[in-house]
């Protein structure tokens, strides 16, 4: 049976985990770990006060190692979000961190306290431990909760072989070594954080620095002493996009980067090209969900095939087919019409936790439909329009994705963040509704300038009928615009 963590079992003094100045080597990472493995009951099951520390990584693994399957929890997780996560997944254990704060109904749980202090510090644990055998491929690994973008999260439960599946199937697309040093400041309780942050380069043998929090002094530091790789979100490339024009050693870090990797939500075709302009270097896009792990990437290796602005190609082992409207699917060479991502392969998830029914809905015979809309691209790529729920627009007869008209907006020099929604129109069905935080609130660019920008750029049925100004987007802590949450009607 093939190892979650072949690395472990080698358990060298090679950096496995740096957080700040908090390292632990495989060695200290396979002795912490297999102690509180050992230390868990199988046939439980565990959350996960799941901090940006090594105290998580190890819990995280730990649980790994002992079968016991995990679910992370948000340690800023709202009283109600928590309620939801705990009364739904009901574990019967909690580790945290000594000392963690923690709220009702978490305090209420038996509670194993995740003390790293004996194995830090290079010492050799000198005590004697083994790994236990590894558990069944197909059991359940981790539960992890969707971002909660379009509703309540939902608990997805994650087998270990959609796990191993997957970060192998990046390691082919990213050519993801044991000599990369992966740095990020992802939170570690979503797929993007944990799965591929945490457990890819344990997978690989390689390290991870967490920042902590983001600032692009962090990155580059990190990036200018060994750094190899860099994931983020959108908002975070935007906010180094911005940094650029003024620290040219974040150029010089950037640019020395083997990989820089995109996800959670579409990078904006500006920040994309302003990075491009300044490091030389493409940001490489991934698409993927909670539910199914990543199903598409830009290639490292094949970055001509993938035009900017698209996902890239299916990973290998993915399948992935676009539905249209009709039912019927959309050829190959077709690049015009817009379809909806069904998935199918080794990275999907097994079910909803304690949702029957919202699991069957989901399928559609083996093939899970994302709710994401696309389109085709050369050279095998995709290109996101968005989702179905909330970001495909039909207006007059039109389906009009909101991304491409963010994405004219956030080109005007006085736009600093936009959502693109619709909403009911008498004569229209829907209009184009264009939610504008301006740069300097007291003069924002006029809304007929913003319309005929749109207009001008992709299409006069395109161009926003309303504009709205506010001083900042409703975002989740993954940086996702969380249209749901904007005031109605203005
Ligand atoms: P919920 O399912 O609770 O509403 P969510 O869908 O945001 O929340 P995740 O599973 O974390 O929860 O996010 C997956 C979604 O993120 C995808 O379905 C897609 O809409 C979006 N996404 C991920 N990567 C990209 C990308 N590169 N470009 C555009 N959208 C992306
Ligand atoms: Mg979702």
């Amino acid at each position: 049976m093939s190892l979650l963590f072949p690395a472990l079992h080698t358990a060298s003094s090679h950096t496995a985990l740096r957080f700040g100045d908090r390292a632990l080597s495989y060695h200290q990472l396979a002795a912490a770990a297999s102690s509180l493995a050992a230390r868990l009951d199988p046939a439980s099951r565990v959350a996960v006060w799941a901090t940006s520390g090594p105290e998580t990584a190890v819990a995280v693994v730990a649980a790994l190692l002992a079968g016991v399957p995990a679910v992370p929890v948000n340690p800023k997780s709202g009283e109600s979000e928590l309620a939801h996560i705990i009364g739904d997944s009901g574990p019967s254990l909690l580790l945290a961190e000594p000392g963690a704060p923690l709220p009702e109904p978490l305090a209420g749980l038996p509670r194993i306290e995740t003390d790293l202090t004996d194995d830090e510090g290079g010492a050799d644990p000198g005590s004697a431990w083994r790994l236990p055998p590894e558990p069944n491929a197909g059991s359940a690994a981790l539960i992890v909760y969707t971002s909660g973008t379009t509703g309540p999260p939902k608990g997805v439960v994650l087998s270990r072989r959609a796990i191993s599946s997957n970060l192998d199937a990046l390691e082919d697309a990213w050519q993801w070594t044991a000599d990369d040093v992966l740095v990020h400041a992802l939170p570690l309780f979503h797929v993007h954080g944990l799965v591929l942050g945490l457990l890819g380069p344990l997978r690989r043998g390689g390290t991870l620095r967490h920042l902590g929090h983001f600032t692009p002094e962090g990155v580059t530091a990190e990036l200018s002493s060994g750094g190899t790789m860099l994931f983020g979100v959108p908002t975070m490339y935007h906010r180094l996009a911005e940094a650029c024009g003024s620290d040219p050693d974040l150029v010089a870090a950037l640019a020395g980067a083997r990989v820089l990797v995109s996800g959670s939500a579409a990078l904006p075709a500006h920040d994309h090209e302003r990075l491009t302009a300044a490091t030389g270097k493409r940001v490489i896009e991934r698409y993927g969900m909670t539910e199914t792990l990543m199903n598409t990437s830009v290639r490292v290796d094949g970055e001509d095939i993938s035009p900017p602005g698209t996902v890239g190609v299916p990973l290998r082992d993915v399948d992935i087919r676009l539905m249209d409207d009709t039912g019927e699917r959309v050829a190959a060479e077709d690049t015009e019409t817009v379809g909806e991502l069904q998935v199918r392969g080794p990275n999907l998830f097994t079910e909803y936790l304690n949702r029957p029914d919202a699991t069957s809905e989901a399928f559609d015979g083996g093939w899970f439909r994302t709710g994401d809309m696309a389109t085709r691209a050369t050279g095998g790529s995709f290109r996101i329009v968005g989702r179905r729920a909330t970001d495909l627009i039909k207006s007059g007869g039109f389906k009009i994705g909101a991304g491409e008209i963010e994405n004219v907006l956030l080109g005007h020099p006085m736009v600093a963040e936009v959502a693109v929604t619709g909403e009911p129109d008498d004569d229209l069905g829907e209009r184009v509704v264009a939610w504008i935080v301006p740069v300097h609130p007291q003069s924002p660019p006029a809304e007929r300038e913003l319309a005929d920008m749109v207009a001008g750029q992709l299409a006069p049925h395109k161009r926003p009928r309303v504009v709205r100004y506010l001083d900042a987007l409703p975002r989740n802590d993954m940086g996702k615009i969380l249209k749901r949450d904007l005031p109605e009607g203005g």
